[in-house]
């Protein structure tokens, strides 16, 4: 960053932020640099280098206006889900941060302390940033299989999990007989089926839903399962849809029962909102794309990303480009090397008529 003529810093939290000199409007271009164990290559770094290069540019050029670059620290949530975007629009609570621990219980105050990080926290500057512009690999298969070449992000689906249990009895399962037994294992199995039969009819076109997790307890071939439990996920764009599946799902636990010989429940254990981008600065990324390509794919981002935080501070777009195979979060994760550099130009693109909009008119409106 400061070899591209940026003031470069890492704050608190290992952000690495880069500001193009001066006090002019700026848009803020950022994903992250963190990574999954044995991640790919583009998730997150690329659009960082996305801003890096365009920031670059413009300096050489003389553009008036210009790029603040943000590598944000931590998307993935080794130790906490988007730390860094968290912290840079300060919605990071002291608390949330003194309990965030990682990979062997190693808490994260003590790994940022050893970091031996600054102690400033870089912070949203609205009177200089019109707006945030993040660039990410779309890590599905939806381009790719539409044939686009840049797909315009709506919004980031709102996710919804519940842990369904149900308590039996451990018992012999060779002696006792079926119409004594209290199965947990069972009654649970039967109801993941009821649940992922209805679901196609419950849902709307683009809501997805994964049973991820199942657990039986004892857990022996041998021994009827006295507990069992299974996390189910649901997400969607619409909270209106989340709020209906939630709805059709706690009346079939309830069902489930009403008629088993075991206790049936069930509890919420995480809900993340769904987050809309912005409209306007969205258009203009659509009408910039459609310069190069044609109509972009208009589609929703199924992955949180760091834009879910930023957008609830300022004005914020996502553009994706494809994923070869639609893979991602693994080693193989790659994109077509003219796809990379379209997806540049177009943000390129999209930021100079931001900011000639900005110059002109006011900031891109919510
Ligand atoms: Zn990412």
């Amino acid at each position: 960053m400061a070899e591209a003529g940026l003031a470069a810093a890492i704050d608190r939290v290992g952000n690495v932020y880069g500001r193009t000199p001066g006090n002019r409007r700026t848009v803020l271009i950022g994903s992250h640099t963190d990574s999954v164990p044995n991640g790919g290559w583009l998730d997150g770094a690329l659009g960082v280098m996305y801003g890096l290069e365009i920031a670059r540019a413009m300096i050489e050029a003389g553009h008036a206006g210009g790029v603040d670059v943000i590598s944000f620290q931590d998307e993935e949530g080794t130790f906490l889900p988007c730390l860094g975007s968290k912290s840079y629009c300060g919605v990071l609570s002291n608390d949330d941060l003194a309990r965030a621990a990682g990979p062997d219980e190693r808490r994260l105050s003590d790994v940022l302390a050893a970091a031996g990080f600054s102690a400033e926290a870089s912070r949203f500057e609205p009177d200089r940033q019109v707006a945030y512009l993040e660039a990410h690999i779309e890590q599905g298969p939806k381009l790719e299989a539409a044939g686009a070449r840049i797909g315009i992000v709506t919004g980031i689906v709102g996710i919804r999990r519940f842990r369904v249990r149900a308590s039996g009895q451990a018992d012999h399962a060779g002696t006792t007989p079926m119409r004594l037994r209290k199965d947990a294992g069972a009654a649970l199995i039967r109801l993941a089926a009821r649940i992922l039969e209805s679901m196609p009819a419950m849902s709307a076109g683009e809501t997805v839903w994964n049973i991820g997790a199942m657990e039986f307890k004892p857990g022996a071939a041998n021994v009827v399962p006295a507990e069992a439990s299974f996390i189910l996920e649901i997400r969607d764009l619409d909270e209106k849809v989340l709020d209906r599946l939630q709805t059709r799902v706690e009346a079939m636990v309830a069902e489930a029962a009403a008629g088993a010989p075991v206790a049936v429940a069930h509890e919420s254990i995480g809900r993340i909102e769904a987050v809309a981008m912005d409209r306007a600065l969205a258009d203009i990324v659509r009408k910039v794309a459609a310069r190069h390509v044609g109509e972009p794919m208009i589609m929703p981002s199924g992955a949180g990303h760091d834009a879910m935080v930023v957008a609830r501070t300022m004005p914020s777009a996502m553009l994706f480009i494809p994923s070869i195979g639609g893979r991602s979060h693994n080693i193989v994760e790659d994109t077509r090397e003219d796809d990379i550099v379209l997806g540049c130009r177009v943000l390129a693109d999209a930021v100079n008529e931001v900011l000639s909009r900005a110059g002109s008119t006011d900031r891109p409106g919510r």
